[in-house]
């Protein structure tokens, strides 16, 4: 049905058709605004129709789904209750029915003899008579889909589908689905411009996007809506693959700090460790330096397993970083912007680059939400002592601070560096949204950036989201290091395990007990959750199980300096077994700690499990990871026990990926992806080719110039998703 005048799919839905202000609000909730947001909005899963159902075939207590025509409504009063209520007999070809909405009068003036109606409700019986109680009503006139099935040719074995979309209050599906449908007829679609050229839709069999439309919220048959999702999920990849490749070729055109490291400081200053570097460290800081060297500035990524020491690779970047004037001299010394993402591991690298860099000359800022700090202090040249914020700022601004430390509080705008040659960020995906170009002034050289992760991620995922940086891996382990004995305790062998603890701590070791929960759970509130608590657990370990060893407890709801205190009695050996939240899973590093009891672990991703673990790998004694959990789930149990198999945190990614799906790597909101682009996540031949189309063209036209559409679509949706 085209009309004079097609839709345009910009229109705002207010625009088209006469919204509630409920209405409005539930769209604005799921993020539509126009037409196009609309069409965007995909369906979470289809039913099949053969739901629904004969008005001859009810029986009583279903819920179903009736297509029929109005043979009469009115209003009446409930025959005990004066409840007002609108009452209707509705027909199909094989019987009839009554409707009743109580409360709602006023739907009798919407309902006129022969409308042709789509109702869902629950079938009830009174004096031995069927109807339906409240159903939804939703007139189908103008939509395809009727009794006599025109949408969808349907034969008796044939099962059609029918999308079904999340809802809020006063937006249902049904609301969506409806208006989709009236989008179309009123020709919405004609003004759809596909942003993907036609020859790369071809090459890969993947419908355009008009089909892909239709397909994806009216599909005749499953495999329309195959089709069309795998369009879409292809297009977010390929948008995502674009928009990082851009920020890459773009950043190549810009100029960057040459660094030239003078070789006999830079072992001079390697000598000062307690150990050798690994070759993986070496090779790292090769890759490193030779993109120092090339002026323009560095995008890498340093990908290492927990504990396989890529703060040493961030030190010697830092040293040869700070030990370098910029090639014009102007401005002195070049600084060094080091960023973790929680104040604990903030601290922990200040306290570390304080030995490493004591007796360099080199100072040292940290700078967190809770204070700044500077080492060397004047009074006592081998530790730290507190400064003013807007001394060290005033020190930074003038170049006179050549390493900053700290969290989030760095790309404050009140931080400005003079002269910032590298900006390393310590577990990045912990970081949202970000550009590097933040922490320096307007027109400043970018500088070098060197991400550092340890979140084992599958390889799909890696190929996507670090389209825009260089990959070194650190796949080594320092020398002698044990593998962790990783152990899956059960209620019957938690005595064995606590001897065994008992006999470590009293041989000098340490341990942790990680806790779902920071508090026990409010009785009234939390019913459900059962998660064992980090102040219980502390107080009966204290108490009951190892009343002869000191026990401290550590979460992110304590004060900046409690936690400091706390962290510094653990890592001196005051305290014996540190009882923590998750916070620990970062970067912590004691590497007396050999122990690590993880309760409630089936609450935990897979890779986050690997994290936690990875708190105990820090040293050649034999390390032991205890996973407890109630849980006797299969698929939780075949998780758990992987932990204790997988030879790495990549194996155990892609395990997860498969067992529980996306949802697992921390959703796919964290990397920027919807549900529907993690389909493609899975489909490593779906990833490679949108990684090799968006590199061609990127390749011939990294502006995108004869891409208008691809440009304005990457602007839109992809931009900053990422550090860049
Ligand atoms: P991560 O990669 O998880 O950040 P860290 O940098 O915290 O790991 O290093 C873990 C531990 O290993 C630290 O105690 C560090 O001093 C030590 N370490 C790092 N490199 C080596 C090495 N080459 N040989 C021995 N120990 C090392
Ligand atoms: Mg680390």
């Amino acid at each position: 049905m085209k009309q004079a005048l097609a839709v345009i799919p910009a229109t705002l839905l207010s625009d088209i058709f006469r919204l509630t202000p409920l209405q409005k609000a539930g769209l604005t909730k799921l993020g539509i605004a126009s037409a196009d947001d609309l069409l965007h909005y995909f369906p979470t899963r289809y039913t099949s129709i053969a739901e629904i159902k004969n008005i001859a075939n009810l029986l009583k207590g279903e819920t179903v789904t009736i297509y029929g025509h109005i043979v009469s409504s009115k209003t009446a009063k409930g025959f005990r209750s004066k409840i007002p209520m609108t009452e209707a007999v509705i027909e199909d070809a094989t019987g009839r029915i009554k409707c009743v909405w109580f409360h709602q009068a006023y739907i009798s003036k919407m309902l006129v003899p022969e409308m042709m109606v789509k109702l869902s409700g629950h079938v009830e019986e009174r004096n031995g008579a069927l109807y339906l109680a409240n159903p939804e009503l939703v007139r189908t006139n103008e939509l395809p889909l009727d009794t006599s099935g025109t949408l969808f040719k349907r034969d008796q074995n044939e099962t059609v589908f029918y999308p079904v979309y999340s809802e809020t209050k006063s937006v249902t599906s049904r609301f969506i689905y409806h208006h989709i449908q009236k989008l179309f007829s009123k020709g919405v679609l004609e003004d759809i411009v596909d942003p993907i050229p036609e020859e790369i839709l071809s090459r890969y069999h993947l419908p355009t996007l008009r089909a892909a439309l239709v397909w994806i919220h009216a599909p005749e048959k499953e495999w329309d809506a195959q089709a069309a999702r795998k369009r879409f999920a292809f297009e977010e990849v390929f948008m995502i693959q674009l928009a990082r490749q851009r920020e890459r070729a773009l950043t190549k055109e810009h100029s960057g700090f040459k660094i030239v490291p003078d070789q006999t400081a830079l072992e001079k200053f390697t000598a000062r460790f307690p150990f050798k570097p690994t070759s993986s460290q070496t090779r790292a800081l090769l890759e490193i330096f030779s993109d120092f060297k090339k002026g323009i500035p560095m995008a890498r990524l340093l990908e290492g397993d927990v504990g396989s020491g890529k703060t040493f690779v961030a030190a010697v970047s830092a040293y040869a970083t700070a030990m370098s004037a910029p090639s014009d001299n102007k401005f002195g010394n070049l600084q060094v912007a080091y960023m973790a993402p929680t104040e604990i591991l903030a601290e922990q690298h200040f306290k570390s680059f304080i030995e490493y860099f004591h007796g360099t000359n080199i100072e040292i800022g940290l700078l967190t939400g809770s204070g700044a700090k500077k080492f060397p202090s004047k009074t006592d040249p081998g530790g730290a002592t507190k400064v003013s914020k807007t001394q060290l700022l005033k020190w930074v601004s003038e170049g006179k601070l050549p390493i900053l430390i700290g969290t989030h509080a760095l790309i404050q705008k009140s931080v400005q560096f003079k002269n910032l040659g590298l900006a390393i960020v310590d577990e990045q995906h912990r970081f949202g949204t970000m550009q590097r170009g933040k922490l320096v002034k307007k027109d400043a050289s970018l500088p070098h950036l060197l991400s550092m992760t340890a979140t084992p991620i599958p390889r799909t995922l890696a190929l996507t989201i670090y389209g825009n940086l260089d990959l070194t891996l650190l796949d080594e382990m320092p020398s002698g290091r044990l593998p962790i004995k990783t152990e899956l305790v059960t209620k019957s062998n938690r005595r064995i395990m606590e001897e065994h603890m008992r006999a470590e701590i009293k041989s000098g070791r340490q341990a942790y007990v990680i806790c779902p929960r920071i508090d026990e759970p409010d009785p009234e509130k939390e019913l459900a959750l059962q998660a064992k608590s980090v102040t219980a657990e502390a107080k009966r370990i204290a108490e009951d199980i190892f009343p002869e060893f000191s026990v401290g407890i550590l979460h992110g709801k304590m004060k900046p300096d409690e936690k400091e205190w706390v962290m510094e009695e653990f890592k001196k050996g005051a305290i014996h077994i540190l009882v923590a939240t998750s916070v620990i899973e970062v970067g912590v590093n004691v590497p007396n700690a050999t122990m690590i009891a993880i309760e409630g672990a089936e609450r935990f991703g897979l890779a986050q499990l690997h994290q936690l673990r990875g708190r105990v790998i820090r040293s050649n004694h034999q390390a032991y990871c205890y996973i407890l959990t109630d849980s006797s789930s299969e698929v939780s149990q075949k998780r758990l026990k992987a932990l204790a198999t997988a030879k790495n945190g990549f194996e155990l990614a892609e395990l997860d990926l498969t067992l529980r799906g996306a949802g697992e790597l921390g959703g796919g909101k964290q990397w920027g992806i919807s549900d529907l682009g993690m389909e493609a996540i899975k489909n490593i031949k779906m990833v490679e080719a949108a990684r090799t189309e968006a590199s061609r063209i990127i390749a011939e036209d990294p502006e995108l110039s004869k891409y208008p559409l691809l440009r304005d679509s990457v602007d839109k949706n992809h931009r900053g998703t990422h550090w860049e």
